[in-house]
């Protein structure tokens, strides 16, 4: 599938960079020296110099991007993963050279302090964070890093299985997972991780040598470790390691037995004994898995409907991305797994990417990246500065737009995919699903804290430690006789390979989304209104500003978490009914 995306509609006028421009490093090089060279003498021109400098980025973001895609929607074409790959190994590290000259530049600008408002306050301090941790010598690390998140994605992108006579992927083995026949779930789930198991040692050796770049370029910073050094990258101004610490400690005292509490009502409803790990996914009383649509564009139409009856306007941007084929939802042979959203920064248009196979999963997904599309439209309508490419959106405000989308749109399923009990089913799942998810990003985060802390580690010791922290958040399953699969569980999850310290903003963005859902059910105007007024602010305000334009709260420490249990309690036992 090739798709020319210079054709997409230019809405955007270039006013700086040359219409020819090409993306070589002879081209870019001149734009950087230009921007290096300049005399900036007053406020003004620091300002229009920021611009112009923000036009360069969205550039060179949209070109990264459209690598990305075609790498990602083809692991098996060699000439994309050959441009993505020189993209990583010979133009970024330049890039990166060149960027932080520029932002020396600024740095030294006597007109910052008197640049305007609160966008500009924002960036001076991302800025400040930048130069602080910036180290020459980090940038060929940085290019290794990258290079072994390619490996990653070229070894589990192979990963396939013949299952009833056919090759399948493991994504597409998942949908087995929630078949009625035990002996059925059992077969698919042994097979699908036996073929995982059977490249964990690459994928740890992979892991292994990350661990160790990435160790080396927090000392290189002058960090002790690098968990500390990610707090500063990452701009986390409004949160610690300790935060995320009550996080782990909220989740284990009010998710963990809701989680354990929906665990016994399973294994009971379903008449077992001991839940197992192939039980987890079913219908507990034994009904069929929903099949929401049997074709991509059933998914695409039925996903249409459910937004039109949320807002009019949120749903005429996806009518625009179906138009301009910004989607790609089919799973195939050779396509990474996983679902993201990611936007070409100068057209300014958000793309989908995503492995369907007409399970229930699919359409949330769907809604939940469309949740992303919106943000990247409302910026594009607020005309918000430093748009590039979203690369300065915190994730723990950006994943609020995507998961409570999610969840609003599920409030509208009946008529559309399902019936009225396949609507509760389903939002019953998703409900449950948000307790899992908690418990999950929990497990995630406080493993790579350990990860991290303690860099020097053999890989028993990493084993011992990932199999203690998975135990004190999971469910009843049991693993008696599967030792090694729970073992290597985190090797299938891609967020620990390729972005370090990620996973935590899912909990946080969990806890506002559910905000807005509430919200929505009492009054659906009003939350829908302060949703995308939140979501036009871009990046330009802190995030408690953020979640309060939302109209919900900032925190998530345990009594946060106390509360939306009890939430989560009672939404899961009305969808139960
Ligand atoms: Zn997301």
């Amino acid at each position: 599938m090739v798709f020319d995306y210079s054709s997409l509609p230019r809405e955007f006028k270039r006013h700086y960079l040359p219409q020819e421009i090409k993306f070589d490093w002879d081209d870019l090089k001149r734009v950087f020296e230009e921007l290096g060279k300049r005399p900036v003498g007053s406020s003004s021109e620091l300002e229009l110099w920021l611009l112009d400098e923000a036009e360069l980025d969205a550039y060179i973001y949209e070109q990264r991007a459209i690598r990305y895609f075609n790498s990602t929607r083809q692991t098996d074409n060699p000439e994309y993963t050959k441009a993505y790959e020189e993209y990583t190994e010979l133009l970024e590290p330049k890039i990166k050279l060149a960027s932080f000259e520029i932002l020396k530049k600024y740095m030294a600008s006597p007109f910052r302090a008197q640049l305007p408002g609160p966008t500009y306050g924002l960036e001076d301090r991302r800025r400040q964070s930048a130069v602080a941790i910036f180290r020459e010598e980090n940038v060929a690390l940085e290019k290794d890093d990258s290079a072994l998140s390619q490996r990653y994605f070229r070894t589990t992108g192979a990963m396939t299985v013949t299952f009833r006579g056919q090759e399948r992927t493991l994504q597409q083995m998942s949908r087995f997972l929630e078949e009625p026949d035990r002996g059925l779930r059992e077969e698919a789930w042994r097979l699908s991780t036996q073929r995982a198991l059977a490249d964990s040692e690459p994928l740890d050796s992979i892991y292994t040598q990350m661990v160790a770049l990435r160790d080396r370029v927090a000392r290189n910073a002058g960090f002790d470790n690098y968990r500390d050094y990610t707090f500063v990258k990452k701009d986390r101004f409004d949160y610690s390691p300790e935060d995320c610490e009550e996080f782990h400690r909220g989740v284990e005292e009010s998710m963990v037995p809701l989680s354990r509490e929906i665990d016994r009502a399973r294994a009971e409803k379903m008449g077992v004994d001991v839940l197992r790990p192939w039980d987890l996914a079913v219908d507990p009383a034994g009904r069929p898995a929903l099949r929401p649509f049997e074709e991509i564009g059933g998914l695409v139409s039925g996903a249409g409907r459910v937004m039109s009856k949320v807002d009019g306007e949120l749903s005429s941007y996806f009518g625009r991305m179906v138009e301009l084929q910004l989607l790609d939802l089919d799973s195939r042979k050779g396509k990474a797994p996983g679902g993201y959203q990611e936007e070409l920064a100068e057209a300014r248009f958000p793309f989908i990417f995503m492995n369907a196979t007409g399970k229930d999963d699919d359409v949330r997904t769907l809604l939940h990246e469309s949740g992303h599309s919106f943000h990247t439209f409302l910026m594009r309508k607020a005309g918000v500065p430093f748009f590039n490419g979203g690369a300065n959106m915190p994730s723990e405000f950006a994943e609020v737009a995507s998961m409570s989308m999610e969840m609003i749109t599920g409030e509208h399923y009946e008529g559309t995919f399902y019936n009225r009990d396949e609507a509760k089913r389903s939002n019953w799942r998703e409900f449950v699903d948000n307790v899992k998810l908690f418990t999950w990003v929990a497990t995630v985060d406080a493993f790579q804290h350990w990860v991290y802390t303690h860099p020097v580690h053999t890989r028993d010791e990493r084993v011992r430690a990932w199999v203690s922290t998975f135990n004190r958040f999971c469910g009843l399953e049991s693993y008696e006789g599967l030792e090694s699969s729970r073992a290597y569980r985190w090797q299938r999850q891609l967020h620990i390979y390729e972005v370090p310290f990620y996973y935590i903003e899912y909990g946080i963005a969990l806890t506002g989304a559910i905000g807005i859902w509430s919200r929505y059910r009492k009054d659906p105007k009003d939350a829908i209104e302060a949703y995308k007024g939140a979501l036009s602010l871009g990046c330009a305000r802190p995030l408690p500003e953020l979640f309060e334009a939302a109209g919900v709260g900032w925190g998530f420490g345990p009594q946060v978490l106390r509360r939306i249990s009890e939430e989560l309690r009672s939404a899961i036992r009305e969808y139960a009914e």
